[in-house]
């Protein structure tokens, strides 16, 4: 059994679908799990339906509306009219229409799941009627009945034991599935998600608990390259890497995987494959266990978008433990994860993605203690693996406002 993954990327549009189900078909008769994320940027146009919901803008449903044009612009290039496809699609469309006419729960988390998890259920529908079409045996599951979680709305935890039983029952040997990534349910029934670009993870989660041999994650690069080609010319394609290294890029921010996908695979030493739905015959990135990072190259994340929050004492009074457990519980409280920390004789730095949710709370709680200072708009670069020409490049007019290194690796945060 292997897994593959379809990122929003690769399925943009008609034609995008098209492929998709092309590759698919490609590879033969083995027996597949399937994972695909939204199409395009439905994600974000959800995201906004969510946010114009929540805060009763009354935006909601024009938002919303935009994204079922382009839907039915899809359905209009792949099927003839009347397919039974289109209903399923309105069908979809009108759940969330109900939601948007109810009051919202003061929960935002749960408005956001409950509407952003439709983009998923609609790609999958479509892809699946495709392919159907197409004389393709595949059978579409709902990722809620395979993917338990708690009710950590947008960010949820996977319940390992039930998500266990629910894939087993559900898959079997030699026959293919498609399902949807990102997306995950609560035992009370109500859908979550697993955190923005996610499923990668989802693509994990089932191949720790079917055993695959290998999980494909098909991407709009020709695997892991040693930078985002958005940000930077002259990247390379790294052959090979390890599950270790690939923990640490992601955890640094390397975008092209989701920072929980390879450890469920490492536990089952499963390998991954980063692989290019442009270029079929491109080997792409096989990250595996034990594996020594080949080409072995410097490689640069980029994290734009860092708010780095200063915190010192009223009275010039050393920041001692007593105060670093003060700063960690409000940002526990809030779920704030650091970038990048720094303590001084008096003062704390802690450098976050700019601006999480409940950020005023997290800095009025803070303020009521010690003196807290703001930077915002500023950009972490991470250098794996630096050399001395690596880091005096990047350094290169750049203002620096905090640097760190270690023997790995050389963090700044510049203006
Ligand atoms: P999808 O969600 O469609 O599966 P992503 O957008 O999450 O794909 O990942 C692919 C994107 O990741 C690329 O378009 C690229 O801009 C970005 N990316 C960031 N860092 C890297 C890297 N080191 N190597 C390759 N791609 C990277
Ligand atoms: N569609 C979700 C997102 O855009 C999940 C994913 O694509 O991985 O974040
Ligand atoms: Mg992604």
């Amino acid at each position: 059994m292997k897994v593959h993954k379809f990122g929003g990327a690769s399925v943009k549009d008609a034609n995008g679908l098209r492929s998709v189900a092309k590759i698919m078909q490609s590879l033969g008769n083995e027996s597949c799990c399937f994972v695909l994320s939204a199409m395009g940027k439905t994600t974000n146009a959800l995201e906004s339906v969510a946010e114009a919901h929540y805060k009763q803008t009354g935006d909601a449903a024009e938002i919303l509306a935009q994204s079922k044009a382009f839907h039915e612009d899809v359905l209009a290039e792949l099927f003839p009219a009347g397919h039974e496809v289109f209903n399923t699609i309105n069908d979809l469309f009108v759940e969330v229409d109900w939601a948007l006419e109810d009051a919202p729960r003061d929960d935002f988390g749960f408005e956001y799941d409950q509407i952003v998890a439709v983009g998923e259920l609609l790609s999958t529908s479509i892809l699946v009627a495709y392919l159907k079409d197409l004389g393709e045996e595949i059978e579409w599951l709902d990722a809620r009945d395979l993917v338990k979680t708690d009710n950590s709305y947008r960010n949820a935890r996977v319940d390992w034991e039930l998500t266990e039983q629910a894939i087993k029952s559900k898959v079997k040997k030699g026959k293919k599935y498609l399902t949807q990534g990102f997306i995950g349910c609560t035992t009370e029934n109500f859908t979550t998600t697993l955190g923005r670009e996610g499923s990668d993870y989802t693509a994990a989660i089932l191949a720790y608990v079917l055993d695959a041999d290998e999980v494909n994650v098909w991407k709009d690069v020709p695997g892991m390259l040693n930078a985002d080609p958005r940000f930077f010319t002259d990247t390379q394609k790294i052959e090979n890497l390890s599950f270790r290294e690939a923990i640490e890029l992601a955890y640094y921010g390397a975008k092209v995987i989701h920072p929980k996908t390879i450890q469920p695979l490492q536990r089952k030493n499963i390998p991954l494959r980063v692989r290019s739905f442009v270029d079929m015959q491109e080997q792409g990135t096989l990250i595996a266990e034990n594996l020594e990072q080949n080409p072995k190259v410097p490689f640069y994340i980029v994290k734009p978008n860092q708010t780095l929050v200063s915190i010192s004492s009223r009275d010039f009074a050393f920041i001692v433990e007593d105060h670093l457990k003060e700063i960690f519980s409000v940002l526990s409280k809030y779920q704030i994860s650091s970038n990048l920390m720094q303590n001084s004789a008096i003062s704390f730095s802690i450098c976050f993605d700019a601006k999480p949710m409940n950020f005023d709370k997290v800095i009025y709680e803070l303020a009521q203690e010690f003196d807290v200072r703001f930077n915002e708009g500023l950009c972490l670069y991470t250098l794996r693996h630096y050399t001395e020409d690596s880091a005096k490049s990047l350094l290169e007019g750049k203002e620096v406002i905090l640097e760190q290194k270690s023997r790995h690796t050389l963090q700044l945060l510049v203006k």
